[in-house]
C-alpha cells in the first residue's frame, strides 16, 4: 500500500492569495496526502496547477483586486481546460454568473445567480452540520456572511440546502459553497475538491 501510494502523483493545487482566507485553506489542502498547496497572485503560476480555491473574504475586494492583476482570462482558461476550481463564500460570489446588485464583477465559471450576504451581516454567522449525498453525512459547516444560491441553470448539481437556498453546487469541474470547510478539522469536502481535480 505504502508503495501505491508513493507511485501516485502529486496534485498541485493552487489558493488564490489575493485576500481573505488564504492561509487556512493552505493548511487544510496541506492536511492531504498527495496534495501540494501553493499561494498563487500571477497568471504563469495557474498555467502548471491541477485545480485552484478561490477563498472566502470580501468578493468586492477580490474582484478588483482580479482585475488588477489580470487574473480572469486565466483563471477562466483554467476553468475551460477542464481543471477543478473551488469557491468558497466569497469565492462562490466570484465564480457565479449574476447577482442583483452587480457589485462583483464575476467570473462566469458556473450558472448560478447569488444573493451576496444572503444569510445577514457578521452577526447572523453560524455553524451547523450538513449531510451532502456526494460526500458524506453530518460534515459541519461555519457561514460567515454567507451568500445563497438563488437560480441555477440545468448543467449544475446543486448539493445542499439550508431553508431551500442553495449553500453548495457543481457544474462539472467547478465546485463552489457559500461556507468555509478549510475552517473546521473536517476535511471531507476539501479532500472531494481534490478528487475532482485531473493532473
Ligand atoms: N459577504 C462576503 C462577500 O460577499 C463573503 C463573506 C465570506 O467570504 N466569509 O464578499
Amino acid at each position: 500500500m505504502a508503495q501505491l501510494s508513493q507511485h501516485k502523483t502529486t496534485k498541485k493545487i493552487g489558493v488564490l492569495n489575493l485576500q481573505g482566507a488564504v492561509s487556512e485553506h493552505l493548511n487544510a489542502l496541506n492536511h492531504l496526502v498527495n496534495v501540494q498547496a501553493i499561494a498563487v497572485k500571477d497568471a504563469a503560476q495557474l498555467a502548471n496547477l491541477a485545480g485552484l480555491v478561490i477563498p472566502g473574504g470580501e468578493s468586492t475586494a477580490i474582484s478588483r483586486l482580479i482585475k488588477q492583476n489580470n487574473l480572469a482570462p486565466a483563471i477562466k482558461q483554467m476553468a475551460q481546460q477542464g481543471k477543478g476550481i473551488f469557491g468558497t463564500c466569497a469565492g462562490l460570489v466570484l465564480c457565479g454568473s449574476s447577482t442583483p446588485e452587480h457589485e462583483v464583477e464575476q467570473l462566469q465559471l458556473i450558472d448560478i445567480s447569488v444573493e451576496r450576504n444572503g444569510f445577514g451581516r457578521q452577526i447572523n454567522s453560524f455553524e451547523t452540520a450538513l449531510d451532502i449525498s456526494a460526500i458524506g453525512k453530518q460534515i459541519p459547516a461555519i457561514f460567515i456572511r454567507a451568500p445563497y444560491i438563488i437560480q441555477a441553470g440545468d448543467q449544475v448539481k446543486q448539493l445542499a440546502f439550508i431553508d431551500n437556498h442553495g449553500v453548495m453546487a457543481q457544474q462539472a469541474n467547478v465546485l463552489v459553497c457559500s461556507f468555509h470547510p478549510e475552517l473546521t478539522p473536517d476535511n471531507r469536502i476539501i479532500q472531494y475538491f481534490v478528487d475532482c481535480c485531473c493532473g
